[in-house]
């Protein structure tokens, strides 16, 4: 069968940390060292008195805290390297001066006005609650001379297409274990926080060296197309969007589902469904890409490389109707997301057979 394999005698360049974050980082992505209380609002000094006694010692409620704020300054990041560029700008590996721990930090450059990207900051700002494991966290957001910044938790094995670049596919045993959490993701933004992500790709699935799969840039594409969307500017890439929403139709949670289901067929096939009528050719022409979408059936998994609860599981997403397609609730107990449960899928193995991302610190 196609598919990598583990090698598990390779040897994993995980980044040094000098303070571990898994020794204080909750969940929930607020962590606390001595009387130093970080998360979502920004790095707070804490006192005693200002901690609820009833909360554990490693969450504290921001509301229990009576202390001054301590801004999360951009001049208490210092910059490491350069690890990614998207088309809205530069994602740098930067380590806190104080703690030494490492984060994403996210450039979004925009040529819009001030009022506009104040707006966008003020979304961002009230996504910044995101409580899930499966969403990756943002610290903190500001903006500076025309740049919007993001302080993101650091996935330290990058995204799904650094990883698929490298192992080409991903067997069906980890592919539920990854599609799992995305979809506990999903289920979290769709009925907890009532969004669309809008932008589900393998770009914005990232992974670290625990295994663990967050969904990232929640917020962001939905901040910047509301923001659009009377400037009649097209954001984002198109490569993973529904038929409905192509099509300019209104669309909903379902949206995402379609994405999905198209970036795990891709792992699973080892590239992108959808194939240009010229081979080779990629997809340069962007409304034959879209007009293939809209006309062609949906994409599907070969029957007789792949087991009928995975040909299935795509085929629940790659409905076109959306009103036919599964929701993230009904995919999380999908047979194929049920087969492997209990079988002790290591991602994080699967990881580490990889070589050292170009993002690690070192
Ligand atoms: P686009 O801008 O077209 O949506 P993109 O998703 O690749 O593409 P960015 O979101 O700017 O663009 O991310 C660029 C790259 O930076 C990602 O592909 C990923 O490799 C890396 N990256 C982004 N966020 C993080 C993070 N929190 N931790 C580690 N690496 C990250
Ligand atoms: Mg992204």
């Amino acid at each position: 069968m196609k598919g990598l394999r583990p090698k598990t005698q390779l040897k994993l360049a995980v980044p040094e940390q000098e303070t571990p974050v898994s020794n204080f980082l909750t969940a929930s992505g607020t962590f606390r060292d001595g009387d130093l209380l970080l998360n979502q609002r920004g790095l707070t000094l804490i006192t005693d008195e200002s901690v609820d006694p009833r909360s554990n010692s490693d969450l504290v409620k921001q509301e229990d805290c009576n202390e001054p704020e301590v801004q999360f300054s951009p001049e208490d990041l210092e910059t490491v390297k350069v690890i990614g560029k998207g088309s809205s700008g530069v994602v740098q590996l930067v380590r806190h001066k104080w703690t030494k721990v490492f984060f994403a930090l996210k450039g979004i450059q925009m040529n819009i006005q001030e009022t506009v990207r104040q707006q966008i900051v003020q979304e961002l700002k009230i996504n910044q609650t995101a409580q899930c494991p499966h969403i990756v966290v943002c610290y903190h957001s500001y903006y500076n001379n025309g740049v919007i910044s993001l302080v993101l938790e650091y996935m330290d094995r990058g995204s799904l297409a650094d990883v698929l670049k490298q192992a080409q596919t991903i067997l069906e045993p980890y592919l539920a274990v990854l599609c799992k959490q995305v979809l506990s993701g999903l289920v979290y933004l769709h009925r907890e926080r009532h969004v669309i992500h809008r932008d589900i790709k393998p770009s914005n699935l990232l992974v670290n060296h625990k295994g663990e799969v967050k969904i990232t840039d929640f917020g962001v594409s939905a901040a910047l197309a509301n923001s659009m969307a009377q400037r009649d500017t097209f954001v984002g890439t198109c490569y993973y969007m529904s038929p409905e929403r192509i099509t300019s139709k209104s669309y909903d949670y379902k949206s995402d589902i379609w994405s999905l289901g198209l970036v795990i067929l891709e792992c699973a096939i080892g590239r992108f469904p959808y194939i240009p009528s010229e081979k080779d050719e990629g997809w340069h022409n962007f409304y034959e890409l879209l007009e293939t979408i809209v006309e062609q059936p949906p994409p599907s998994a070969p029957t007789d490389q792949f087991s009928p609860e995975f040909c299935s599981f795509i085929s629940s997403c790659l409905k076109k109707d959306p009103q036919d397609r599964m929701s993230s609730t009904e995919l999380l107990n999908h047979p194929f997301i049920r087969k492997f449960e209990g079988q002790d899928i290591d991602l994080g193995i699967l990881l580490d057979a990889l070589d050292p991302p170009v993002n690690s610190p070192s």
